[in-house]
């Protein structure tokens, strides 16, 4: 007999977005209280959400993961920014040279002057406070923090399999647009246009905090 994919988490042996979700969010997978903030907001679709939990889990198909599961040569586990350090967690999302200004250019787009964090945790903690300490100000704050990285992860993918090279500029508008698109889907005072919100991010965040 042939070998074939089964998928043991639903009584038909077939695949759905249900038990997979089902299974994500009811399994404990020694994720701490302290990263629980992080993790299944509401305003994020679900893939991107699946997508945070691998990051916590240190899951994701990074070049060093690769490497340790013998995917990938030793020689071939650079970071696809092309800054010449190997790719792992921290380092492309949060230690990168080239993505690293894309964070610049957010704090700038709000008017906040920091230095960034260089680990998963601390930088969490640090720029999802930006805004205070309230929880809705966490969670907005946390919504932009996410699809940051989300905009780095798909980026690095594209670099990677399509050969494909956006400046940070590019990369940057992206945030703006999908961070609109989040938060005016899920936060009724959140009623401005889109000019309005890449003029005035932190005027309209106070709206819904
Ligand atoms: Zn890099």
């Amino acid at each position: 007999m042939t070998d074939r994919w089964v998928w043991r988490l639903h009584s038909t042996q077939i695949y759905t977005v249900h038990s997979a979700y089902s299974y994500l969010t009811t399994v404990d997978f020694n994720i701490t209280a302290e990263f629980n903030q992080f993790l299944w907001l509401k305003a994020v679709p679900l893939k991107v959400n699946i997508f945070v939990w691998r990051l916590f889990l240190n899951r994701l198909a990074t070049k060093d993961n690769l490497r340790k599961r013998n995917v990938l040569e030793v020689s071939n586990v650079s970071c696809a920014a092309l800054c010449g350090k190997e790719e792992e967690r921290d380092h492309l999302f949060f230690q990168c040279d080239h993505y690293g200004r894309l964070w610049l250019l957010i704090s700038n787009w709000f008017g906040i002057v920091t230095v960034s964090q260089g680990n998963l945790i601390s930088h969490a903690n640090q720029f999802c406070a930006l805004g205070g300490f309230s929880k809705k100000s966490r969670t907005t704050f946390t919504i932009i923090w996410i699809s940051v990285l989300f905009v780095i992860w798909k980026d690095r993918n594209r670099r990677i399999f399509q050969n494909q090279i956006e400046h940070l500029e590019a990369l940057f508008e992206r945030v703006k647009l999908q961070t609109y698109w989040w938060l005016k889907a899920n936060f009724i005072t959140f009623a401005f246009d889109y000019p309005f919100w890449r003029q005035n991010p932190l005027h309209c965040l106070q709206t819904v905090m």
